[in-house]
């Protein structure tokens, strides 16, 4: 592809703002491919126009490319129903919503209703062409309308944008399209309410845009200097530059603008890790018994820690005195006469509000000369008269907002496992031994309010295997176990690392590990379930494509108060029919009763997994397996229900390749005990 010529690309003069047609006619040109080359050729075309034209526009650009209006600890969140969306289409359009309703019926697609009912609209006068500036702050407004009357609020906003927004398809009239199978061309409209609902659907994964930021990054650059075009090295070198800072340092708020001040090349120098700016933490990969973990680090020293059954929690702290070291994070870490301080969830969620009570005695835990960090740490609740662990279920049962330090009954301690900066250094490339010699010289325990991870170095099967049966007894989920030295026990973020494997206890019976699903539909009860849901439809998520594949039905674990909860909860969730970006059976009586806004993520256990043409999870990757075929996805056999992922977002469940993944190793095992005459 090429960025010049007769190309598709539309243009505009130097410094003008980007027009927001201009970013959907690439949305368009990327939604007709399903090339991974061509999408990410697309992505980069376009941003390097930018970066040519308009560079005070890339951040509000790549935002809308990923879908994202700030970074995940901003905390603002779209996701708009689809009643809300209905609403703001017909009062824009004029049409009723009994209309909007029988298309969406039809189409089922709210993005192309909103481009034909766009399209079907006779427009007076030509309204003010949006601009990728424009649409941002217009979104972000919508987003962040909270409180009395929030509702009309929002849909006034989607509906002065929508006014706004043009319906026409690429190069056609507006006669004789047929919106389904034309994908409804690069409308304006389509994408706006595609962006409001969370899901763009475009095959254009964070990840790519991400590298598509670097290529654009390094061709404009190169082109700068007069240059030839960048060899492949040299893309490869921009892209590692851009995927290792962003790791660590998860804002393109902060990225983008040192970026373009100091080239893509010495970003390293300039964006480190540091307190303010929360970072997706490193994650272990599931195994299924201790041969197994003494398998995989054979010859390599490591250590095992007690995985304790809490909330993963990521704690920044800045002393007073610090402060101006740390511009960034002024604006997202709470301030109080001890400096600076916040506690974020696994997705950066900020959970100061949750744990007052943690950030109150913080500074009793701090040895003297420590002036910032940021903590890995598992907070559990604990039992202040035994003084012992208590299951995570007592945790449940703490207010997730507005906790008053003074009114909490379930106290927590926190168990840290990992420092990941310490005075003004990032920590995260020293090996793991070297990281925990600093958290214990730099750390104090204070009975029942902060602990270090319980650990042992051993190599010993016996000794592994008793380990994890005493950290059972202590309330855990078994263990942790890490690689101790040398470069690969570095920390590595956002990383689902062989550097760390989990070991739960009951590895011997079922998957080995549990399931994140997102609930997408439900059936009613039947007999003394009638009122409730009695049984749902969970699904995996395809990270790929974006969809949601079913993977089972679940009616196991659920007590009759729970289920009178989930009703509360899920009722207003209800849609009329499925997304679609839900991959399921289509044959009638496959069908749930309701079907549901994608939102809830909870944990499941099952006994194994099998195929089944009724559900879909991962049925593109399980092909050439035996008994696969015709669509058939992977299933879990005698799932049980666990408890809820409050902490985790639908985009975050289980992936279907994490599912296809277990299934292969779930056969190889099987093909392996047969082998061995069916002993294992
Ligand atoms: P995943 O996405 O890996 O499924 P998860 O949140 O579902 O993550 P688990 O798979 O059960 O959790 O295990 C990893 C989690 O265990 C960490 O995210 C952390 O919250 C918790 N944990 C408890 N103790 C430790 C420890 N010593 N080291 C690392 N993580 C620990």
């Amino acid at each position: 592809l090429k960025s010049s010529g007769n190309d598709p690309y539309p243009d505009w003069k130097p410094g003008e703002p980007v027009p927001y047609a201009a970013l959907c006619t690439t949305f368009s040109l990327i939604e007709m491919t399903t090339k991974r080359l061509i999408i990410l050729a697309h992505a980069s075309i376009f941003l390097r126009q930018v970066l040519r034209l308009t560079p005070e526009d890339l951040l509000p650009t790549v935002q809308l490319m990923i879908n994202k209006l700030a970074a995940d600890y901003a905390g603002i969140e779209l996701g708009i129903g689809e009643s809300l969306i209905m609403k703001a289409i017909g009062e824009t359009t004029g049409r009723s919503l009994s209309v909007i309703k029988s298309d969406q019926h039809e189409i089922g697609d709210l993005g192309l209703v909103a481009a034909k009912s766009r399209l079907n609209q006779p427009t007076m006068f030509k309204p003010k062409p949006l601009t990728v500036r424009g649409v941002h702050q217009g979104l972000l407004t919508i987003a962040k309308v909270q409180g009395h009357g929030s509702q009309d609020k929002k849909i006034s906003g989607i509906k002065k944008l929508l006014s706004a927004a043009d319906s026409a398809t690429a190069g056609k009239g507006t006669k004789g399209i047929d919106i389904k199978k034309d994908k409804g061309g690069p409308s304006e409209a389509k994408f706006l309410i595609r962006f409001l609902e969370g899901k763009l659907r475009l095959g254009l994964a964070e990840k790519t845009v991400l590298v598509a930021l670097a290529q654009a990054a390094v061709a404009h650059e190169a082109a700068l200097k007069g240059g030839k075009s960048p060899s492949p090295e040299r893309l490869a070198e921009g892209e590692s530059v851009l995927k290792q800072v962003y790791s660590e340092l998860p804002s393109y708020e902060v990225i983008i603008p040192a970026m373009l001040k100091n080239g893509i090349f010495n970003l390293s120098d300039v964006c480190k890790l540091q307190p303010g700016i929360p970072l997706k933490p490193m994650l272990a990969k599931p195994t299924k018994s201790i041969t197994e973990v003494l398998d995989r680090f054979e010859g390599k020293e490591f250590t095992c820690e007690y995985k304790y059954d809490g909330e993963r929690a990521q704690i920044h702290y800045v002393s007073p005195d610090s402060i101006h070291q740390y511009p960034n994070a002024t604006a997202t870490l709470q301030k109080d006469a001890k400096g600076l301080s916040s506690i974020f969830s696994r997705n950066s969620e900020d959970l100061s509000k949750k744990y007052p009570d943690i950030l109150a005695k913080l500074n009793t835990w701090i040895k003297p000369g420590v002036t910032s960090f940021v903590l890995d740490c598992e907070t559990v609740a604990w039992d202040m008269e035994n003084k012992k662990v208590l299951p995570f279920q007592q945790l449940m049962t703490r207010k997730r907002k507005d906790v008053k330090a003074e009114d909490v009954k379930v106290k927590v301690c926190v168990f840290a496992f990992d420092l990941l900066f310490l005075n003004g250094e990032p920590t995260v490339k020293k090996s793991l031994r070297e990281r925990r010699q600093l958290l214990h010289e730099s750390f104090q325990l204070v009975e029942g309010e902060f602990a270090f991870a319980q650990h042992s170095n051993t190599n010993e099967l016996e000794e592994i295997q008793s380990l994890l049966e005493e950290s059972v007894k202590a309330s855990c989920e078994g263990l942790m176990v890490k690689m101790l030295d040398t470069e690969e026990s570095g920390y590595e973020p956002s990383k689902r690392s062989r550097n760390w494997l989990k070991v739960k206890k009951d590895y011997l019976s079922g998957l080995g590990d549990s399931l994140d699903l997102v609930v997408l539909g439900a059936y009613f009860g039947r007999g003394k379930r009638t009122s409730v849901y009695g049984a749902f439809l969970l699904a995996a998520y395809n990270a790929s494509n974006q969809t949601f594949e079913t993977i089972c039905n679940i009616g196991t674990g659920f007590s009759e108060a729970l289920l009178e909860e989930l009703h509360k909860e899920l009722s207003p969730l209800a849609i009329d029919r499925p997304k679609p970006f839900y991959e399921h059976s289509n044959v009638p009586k496959d069908q749930p009763d309701v079907w549901f806004e994608p939102r809830l993520v909870w944990e499941v256990k099952a006994a194994d997994l099998t195929l089944s043409p009724r559900y879909k999870a991962a049925a593109a990757e399980v092909v050439g397996t035996i008994g696969s075929g015709d669509g058939k996805g992977i299933s879990l056999r005698f799932p049980r229900y666990i408890k809820p992922r409050d902490d985790k977002k639908p985009e975050e469940a289980t992936t279907t390749r994490a599912v296809a993944e277990m299934y292969r190793r779930q056969e190889a095992v099987a093909k392996e005990s047969a082998g061995k005459g069916g002993v294992d």
